[in-house]
């Protein structure tokens, strides 16, 4: 938990803007070393450990947390400045991810078992029996996400996909919320004694300033990393993780302003519902959501003015709330600033007067299709309720800032049937750039499911391969692992013929549960 070090920090109360009395020690690189030297001899058990025995674990770790109750959802308040209902809902998500994990590996179809049999008769050469299953990389290392301290940190999606693949984990606690982070922490570690997972299975290291976050990512023994947050930060990470001598995976979920697509007939017959929709969208959670929708395409128009100025106004009449903390808050002033200052762009309604220190002016901003194409500064990611709507001068525009874009987690089309002849060009761009596409709804929201895509082309995320949310994010811990000619009685039982564990497998092509 809280390290040896001479160095401390403090959480900050957002709310009060006063730091909360308890100093965290951060580790020293010593602790780093250890911490990962356990997680190293832990993975030569934990990956041997029959699924449903990991599966009891993390089902464990779900119920320690709910057994942790208000002490853990006021430390949360405390931390964040977010709502109890947030917390609580947080919470849920988190033992919900748990639970999913820990349903998934009671079987060991995720392992995406193949069987080729031999074929000792095929000219003009025999065929070997090959089978592939899937092993786990070993430890990983977590940066807890500063937007999410529950259900993306420390026992969030990448903690429970990781140690439900069989790699044990390290996470890096975020210093914004270290006692969340210390409480979830000690209840992770309660489950793995209680359940008797080996000693490593699991650590919480505490640091700030990239020190302990540096080290991690280049100690040899460390095999892959999960981040969420800023795509400064995840970018160093990821070159960190390439310029080592053995190069490791990171999967760094970063920036993204989530285009949605408004059509002429939304704008016509729903205006005013969209607007509204929107404002809550943009503003809900003090917009520090990575599916946060930064911005709208519209066809400029008469139409489109209004519904602008009413999205504006309904924006700045949700009352200002508390951002996470005081460095979010700067970050979101001054790409604001950066944004707001380009040639052409023009704020629509600002939240104006006295704003509480951590508190946010939501803000709406208008731009031209030309002005927008013409200058990559406006599509700075300004992590907060802050939008840009862009009045494209027809269709064709409307595409060409599609094609123009970075990647994204998501985008969005806001359509009526009599629209419905022009969707296809403007999805088949979106697809280009996009993990998720979402119609007539709103990006912000992700379900935890299998389907699930969490992840877009970069710089939403650094391999677009992958999802981050949902129990298809196992899949980033893992690698295929191929049997050649190897003796029934030696094969790990998800591949022997008799499939004890009766379950679903390809089999020479073809679906089968023999
Ligand atoms: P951050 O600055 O990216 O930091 C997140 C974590 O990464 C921290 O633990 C930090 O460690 C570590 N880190 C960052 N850069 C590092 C480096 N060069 N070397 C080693 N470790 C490094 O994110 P944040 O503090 O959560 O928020 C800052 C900004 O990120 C926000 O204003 C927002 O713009 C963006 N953000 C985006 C999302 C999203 O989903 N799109 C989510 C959260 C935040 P230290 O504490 O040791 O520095």
């Amino acid at each position: 938990l809280s390290g040896n070090g001479t160095k401390t920090h403090k959480t900050i109360n957002p709310k009060l803007n006063i730091q909360n009395p308890t100093a965290f020690h951060q580790a020293t690189l010593e602790e780093v070393n250890e911490a990962v030297m356990l997680a190293d001899s832990a993975f030569k058990t934990y990956r041997k450990i029959p699924g449903k025995q990991r599966a009891v674990f993390l089902n464990a770790i779900a119920d320690e947390i709910l057994a942790l109750d208000s002490e853990l959802t006021d430390m949360y308040m405390l931390e964040s400045g977010l709502p109890e209902g947030r917390a609580q809902g947080e919470r849920g998500r988190t033992i919900g991810q748990l639970r999913a994990f820990a349903e998934l590996i009671l079987k060991d179809e995720w392992r995406s078992i193949t069987i080729d049999e031999a074929i000792p008769t095929r000219q003009p050469l025999p065929k070997s029996d090959i089978r592939k299953t899937s092993i786990p990389l070993g430890p990983v290392v977590v940066f807890a996400a500063s937007n999410f301290p529950l259900a993306f940190s420390t026992a969030g999606g990448d903690t429970a996909s990781a140690l439900a693949s069989g790699c044990p984990v390290i996470v890096k606690s975020h210093a914004m919320h270290s006692g969340t982070g210390e409480l979830v922490a000690s209840a992770i570690i309660k489950a793995a004694e209680k359940t008797g997972m080996p000693n490593g299975v699991f650590s919480n290291i505490t640091g700030s300033g990239r020190i302990v976050g540096s080290a991690l990512v280049k100690h040899p023994k460390i095999k892959a990393v999960g981040f969420t947050g800023s795509i400064a930060g995840g970018r160093a990470l990821y070159n960190l993780g390439a310029e080592r001598s053995e190069p490791i995976p990171v999967f760094a979920e970063m920036g993204s302003i989530n285009p949605v697509v408004i059509m002429p007939n939304v704008i016509k017959n729903k205006s005013a519902e969209t607007a509204a929709t929107y404002a809550d969208s943009i503003t809900v959670g003090t917009g520090q959501f990575c599916t946060n929708p930064g911005l709208l395409l519209t066809i400029a128009g008469e139409k489109t003015d209004a519904f602008i100025k009413d999205l504006a106004e309904k924006t700045i009449a949700i009352a200002s709330q508390c951002m996470l903390h005081p460095n979010i808050k700067d970050a979101f002033v001054s790409n604001g600033e950066v944004v707001t200052s380009q040639p052409g762009i023009k704020i629509v309604e600002k939240i104006q007067g006295d704003i509480n220190s951590n508190f946010a002016a939501s803000t709406i901003c208008a731009v031209s299709g030309a002005d927008f194409l013409e200058n990559p500064k406006m599509q700075t990611e300004v992590f907060g309720p802050f939008s840009i709507v862009v009045k494209a001068k027809d269709q064709s525009e409307l595409i060409q800032i599609i094609n123009h874009l970075e990647g994204q987690l998501t985008g969005t089309i806001l359509a009526e049937k009599e629209d419905f002849a022009k969707l296809p060009a403007i999805t088949d761009a979106l697809q280009t750039k996009v993990g998720r596409i979402i119609f007539n709804g709103v990006p912000t929201g992700v379900e935890v499911c299998e389907s699930m895509t969490h992840g877009g082309p970069y710089p939403a995320s650094s391999d677009s391969r992958f999802t981050a949310v949902g129990t298809e994010s196992i899949k980033r811990w893992i690698r295929p692992f191929s049997y050649q000619d190897w003796p029934n009685e030696l094969l790990p039982d998800e591949l022997k013929n008799e499939n004890p564990l009766n379950i679903s497998r390809r089999v020479n092509n073809e679906r089968t549960k023999q």
